[in-house]
């Protein structure tokens, strides 16, 4: 390194630690603005099956959905297609896993309805909440244009994905998500905003980008103390999207 880049170095770790701890707006741009430049579309080489690792958690396989309810804890009434997939039931209702998690790698497969219906955020909606509160956002985003922030692989309201990975609608497509978990003081103020990277379809297009807060529509809300471990869930959208082989490996906490 030469000593330009060394003294320039120095300067941007200065900066970064004199940086707030609280979470900073990810742009200046406002939720949902459509003249946000959307990511580039690159073609990914595929959304193959993924099998789970030795030691995975196994949230659905195709053979039940003894792993997931719906509101209040009732059973979960989403319907089991071929293909050992699931499909949303319009009406039916967002469902959650049993099980609670904090820090987690999370896979999950999708695709979208086809033929397509519909457009923008019409078309093949869905969503993975992490602690039921922080969307991965699920749509056909092949050749359907919408607002950047909301599109296939956003965290949705406040990232593009860095690039359109997305595949046509009828083919299976995979996230695999990492997720730590937001810490709050004891105050209840946030010691360390959550932090989300995600491939979509093996193209990485969030790289620990640090969440400003929850999901919400059309604001940005601020976050709120939650518990350290808490449901997943999938989102009824009104669309019939599909998921199979999904999977979960909880993280150790780190210090
Ligand atoms: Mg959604």
């Amino acid at each position: 390194m030469t000593l330009t880049g060394r003294s320039l170095c120095g300067t941007v770790l200065l900066a970064l630690a004199t940086a707030p701890l609280a979470a900073q707006a990810p742009t200046a741009w406002p939720i949902h603005d459509l003249e946000r430049p959307r990511p580039v579309v690159v073609h990914p080489g595929g959304g193959a099956f993924t099998p789970p690792p030795a030691d995975a958690i196994i949230l659905f396989n195709g053979r039940g959905l003894d792993a997931w309810v719906g509101a209040n804890g009732a059973p979960a009434r989403w319907r089991l297609v071929e293909d050992e997939a699931m499909e949303v039931v319009p009406g039916a209702g967002t469902i959650r896993t049993r099980q609670e998690f904090g820090d987690v790698q999370l896979h999950v497969e999708w695709r979208a309805p086809s033929p397509p219906t519909g457009e923008g955020q019409a078309r093949g909606n869905s969503g993975v909440f992490l602690m039921g509160r922080y969307e991965v956002q699920v749509l056909d985003s092949w050749e359907n244009v919408t607002y950047a922030d909301g599109q296939a692989g956003a965290l949705y309201g406040q990232y593009p994905p860095m690039v359109n990975a997305a595949l046509p609608p009828g083919e299976w497509q995979s996230f695999d998500i990492i997720f730590r978990r937001p810490r709050f003081k004891s105050d209840g103020t946030v010691a360390r905003p959550a932090r989300v990277t995600v491939f979509h379809n093996g193209i990485v297009v969030h790289a620990a980008a640090e969440l400003i807060g929850p999901t919400s529509h059309r604001v940005r809300a601020p976050y709120e103390v939650h518990p350290d471990r808490l449901p997943i869930s999938l989102q009824d959208h009104g669309d019939p999207v599909q998921f199979r082989n999904i999977w979960v490996r909880p993280l150790p906490e780190q210090p």
